[in-house]
């Protein structure tokens, strides 16, 4: 076994740990609840919870944690020792199966939207047994991992991670009745698969100190263009290549040992800026390792004298990150769906998987839209880089130009083969770098997947691969009514690939996103462009999209209000933050750097003219300053009082959100302008923070 196999998933109670370490039955049925959902009895889960702690303690971990992921998109836990105190002062070490499965921890404290009110504060972690337990060593010792899903004490979900569990269920059943309906009697399981792909940028911890702004918001709010940006990788590259080498190192060493299969490769967009990306596995277990993934990079870069910085748009000017979230379903004995194949047979099913794609993207633009919303994003979206803030659906021409036959009703033929029979639906197999030629589309296929490329770098993924589940589940479970009521089943699944073409090609778009031509044709459309990520949120709580969730069990009413509320008042709290912090950093930092820089000026003039000189030079400059600082000092007085404004907002979320909106979003933009023609023109000694260009090219 070479290095890497040996150390890869060590530190993992998987497969292999339990059939080693635990009896045949209770294996095989633990295996029978991962495998095909089956309910997990009680002896079993004390027998595992058994196995497990052994493994762990003899791996030296000391302490276990259900380890959950709270509607903040981050994940959490409280510690617990596997210490049980004995009569006569001695300890031995327990854990039980109901520990195991259930944890209660204090969790009164995580965004609830309401669902909770404190004094029903209990929350429940239930244990996830499909997502392997797994050990996290550190300088704080080694602790035992389970992934949980935590809900509140009458059941409604509290986590990203109970909605992604059941949108697995929904689809997974409906596309099992299309499979069947279509003669495949052997699959007993759909599988959404997702590898997620992310982007970061690091920067030297010296410098992230030195900037409030990164510390508070995560992102600069100010900051001039240095006199090069994105052209200048090339240089960055020759000063810290050493060091991120080192990092990605240590990153890859770490993730292999907890089973995250990454694969690192470096991001040539902006300065700085990397990319890790995994090898694709089961939705939820995805969204557990990204949430790893990300963790990691954060507690890696430290140690390296370094910060990770997961926001979407650290820097202006220069691309932002993101998450390309590649999804696909798989059955469970290993067959993708949105695989073209070679057999008619194979086309058939394939295309009628499309036509759900193309269906429920369009008739969810909106879902899709919020499934990729967050503050950091609404820099992002739609601002010249990075997908636009409208949905729409990659194919590539020749997908496109089959299903424009199969619109046409004529003979199915592909380019450059020869014709085939009458109504014999078949496709030309797709090469995969054929396909993958479109960068600027949101939602693009990519040969035998789609890549779903809105979602933000710093969010769970567990949102967007939910809104598919749903919308996919929805849409198949429409095709298998209609598949099961017809008589001609292979005849029916053509009427509906041929209609849904016909009703939803709209939102087929293979040209350039990022063109302002996009836009207006987009408009034509009738395609939804929800430029923030407010304009967004509120359409979650439409009826059209509360009943999909409703009727597929993803989210009740209750639940999709507490997530709308959630959404807004993480918009809000983290708009006044950064509105907060840019009005600190003018005030503390800011004025009293150029005004000593004035005094500075003020006096150097004065001695010049003393002596003679006629020292223009510096009154202009001087003169200029003045009538900056000053125009900036009057925006950062409305930018206080509109902040005082929003904090004593009486109306509900969704209007103090758009409040914020249009009102601090857009001073915040007016403000940064003036500070950075003041930063432009200032003598470096003296601004009192490091530039873009200390921070990027340093
Ligand atoms: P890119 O050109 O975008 O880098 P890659 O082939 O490297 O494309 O794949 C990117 C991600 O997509 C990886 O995480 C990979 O494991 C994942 N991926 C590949 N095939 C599938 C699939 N069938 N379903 C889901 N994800 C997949
Ligand atoms: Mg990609």
């Amino acid at each position: 076994m070479s290095k890497i196999t040996q150390s890869f998933g060590v530190n993992v109670f998987n497969d292999v740990v339990m059939r080693e370490r635990l009896p045949k039955s209770i294996y095989v049925k633990l295996r029978k609840t991962i495998d095909e959902g089956v309910a997990l009895d009680a002896e079993v889960a004390e027998v595992v919870a058994n196995a497990m702690k052994d493994w762990a303690i003899e791996k030296g971990a000391t302490h276990f944690t259900h380890w959950f992921q709270p509607m903040n998109g981050r994940t959490a836990g409280k510690l617990e020792s596997f210490i049980s105190p004995k009569k006569e002062g001695t300890a031995i070490t327990e854990f039980s199966g109901k520990e195991l499965i259930k944890g209660e921890p204090d969790a009164s404290s995580f965004p609830n939207g309401g669902l909770r009110t404190t004094f029903e504060a209990r929350g429940y972690t239930v244990w996830d047994c499909t997502s392997y337990a797994f050990l996290v060593e550190d300088e704080g010792g080694a602790v035992l991992y389970i992934p949980t899903a935590f809900c509140s004490y009458t059941g409604d979900a509290l986590d990203k991670k109970t909605p992604l569990l059941r949108s697995m269920e929904a689809v997974s059943k409906e596309a099992l009745r299309v499979l069947r309906l279509l003669g495949n009697g052997v699959s007993s399981r759909v599988i959404p698969m997702v590898g997620a792909e992310q982007e970061y940028f690091l920067i030297d911890k010296e410098i992230f100190k030195r900037r409030k702004d990164l510390i508070y918001a995560g992102r600069t709010l100010i900051g001039a263009k240095p006199p090069k940006g994105q052209e200048l990788e090339d240089h960055y590259f020759g000063s810290i290549n050493e060091k991120v080498a080192a990092f990605m190192k240590e990153i890859d060493e770490e993730l292999w040992k907890v089973g995250v299969s990454a694969r690192t490769k470096h991001k040539e967009v902006a300065p700085n800026q990397y990319e890790i990306a995994p090898v694709f596995t089961n939705a939820n277990v995805a969204a557990d390792h990204n949430q790893i993934i990300m963790e990691t990079l954060l507690k890696v870069a430290n140690r390296h004298g370094l910060v990770c910085l997961l926001h979407e748009k650290p820097f202006k000017g220069v691309n932002g990150s993101g998450k390309h979230v590649n999804f696909s379903l798989m059955t469970n004995d290993g067959i993708n769906l949105f695989d073209p194949g070679k057999t008619p047979h194979d086309n058939l099913q394939f295309l009628l998987f499309l036509a759900a794609v193309i269906k429920g993207v369009d008739e969810y633009q909106d879902l899709i839209r919020i499934s990729a919303s967050n503050p950091g994003n609404d820099h992002r979206l739609g601002a010249n880089e990075a997908p636009p803030a409208i949905v729409s659906i990659f194919l590539g021409e020749q997908l496109t130009e089959i299903l424009e036959q199969i619109e046409k009703g004529e003979i199915i033929s592909s380019r450059g083969r020869e014709k085939l029979e009458t109504g014999v639906i078949t496709l030309p197999v797709l090469k995969k770098d054929t396909t993958d030629r479109n960068r600027t589309s949101p939602f693009a296929f990519t040969g035998n997947k789609f890549e779903f490329r809105m979602v933000p770098s710093s969010a769970s993924i567990s949102d967007a691969v939910t809104v598919l589940n749903t919308i996919l589940a929805d849409k198949l479970g429409e095709f298998a009514d209609r598949l099961q009521n017809s008589k001609d089943v292979i005849k029916e699944a053509k009427n509906i690939i041929r209609e849904t073409v016909k009703e939803h090609k709209r939102i087929i778009f293979n040209g350039d996103g990022y063109s302002k031509e996009w836009i207006e044709e987009a408009e034509r459309r009738g395609l939804l462009n929800l430029k923030s990520s407010v304009d967004a949120i509120k359409y979650l709580i439409s009826k059209k999209n509360m009943d999909l969730f409703e009727r597929h069990k993803v989210l009740n009413k209750n639940e999709i209000f507490s997530r709308y509320e959630v959404m807004l008042e993480g918009y809000i709290k983290q708009l006044l933050i950064e509105a907060r912090t840019m009005v600190e950093i003018f005030v503390k930092d800011i004025v009293p750097s150029v005004s000593r820089y004035m005094k500075d000026l003020a006096k150097a003039s004065f001695e010049l003219k003393n002596m003679g000189f006629n020292a223009e030079v510096q009154l202009d400059l001087l003169r200029t300053i003045d009538e900056l600082f000053k125009r900036a000092n009057n925006q950062c007085d409305a930018l206080k009082k509109l902040i005082s404004q929003a904090e004593s907002f009486e109306e509900d979320s969704y209007n103090k959100a758009c409040f914020i909106k249009d009102n601090i979003f857009t001073q915040m933009e007016t403000l940064r302008e003036l500070i950075d023609d003041l930063e432009k023109i200032l003598d470096r000694n003296y601004w009192p923070m490091p530039t873009y260009g200390d921070i990027m090219f340093n």
